[in-house]
């Protein structure tokens, strides 16, 4: 009982570490005009590929920060599979990134702010990889509060309903 508590507080410390590294990369996508999502890849508690959104830079309306994430994870990896890995990204895959992220039987996928109008569960859980495990909510208050600020300064709407409510 013990021990498993202190692995699971463990775990939860990890995984706001690196939550961290992908909230630092969804204020670089802020920085360059793009909406704050960022993202990163683990294998064995080493960040190997990380993104964030560049669909203006890029004019790309697939460059997620998950897709870009995941394309350097493999090419670091040199193989086509993540599934010794961990995706940790600041709001919800949506479906597109769920596919791919299935396609690379990503082992695991840790998210910070749930997307109720175009997160991957909203559509189907079922998108994901069979062996995919997910954790959801990690540091989700910064998370939502980043896509929040991004919004309401591009928009200059008050609480939207395009980013994700906390919780
Ligand atoms: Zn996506």
């Amino acid at each position: 009982m013990y021990i498993a508590g202190k692995i699971r507080r463990t775990m939860e410390n990890t995984d706001e570490r690196f939550m961290r590294e992908a909230l630092l990369q969804a204020r670089e996508a802020l920085d360059g005009g793009e909406i704050t999502i960022g993202a990163v890849v683990t294998c064995n508690g080493r960040i190997i590929g990380k993104g964030h959104n560049m669909t203006e830079r890029l004019h790309d309306a697939t460059a997620h920060a998950e897709m870009i994430a995941i394309t350097s994870a493999m090419e670091a990896m040199g193989g086509k599979y993540l599934d010794q890995c961990t995706l940790y990204v600041t709001v919800e895959p949506c479906p597109m990134c769920a596919g791919a992220l299935n396609w690379a039987q990503t082992g695991r996928i840790v998210y910070g702010a749930p997307d109720p109008r175009r997160g991957y569960s909203m559509f189907s859980p079922s998108l994901l990889h069979p062996r995919t495990k997910v954790s959801a909510g990690v540091l989700c208050e910064e998370c939502s509060s980043l896509m929040k600020d991004f919004f309401s300064s591009k928009r200059n709407i008050q609480s939207s309903s395009d980013a994700s409510p906390r919780g």
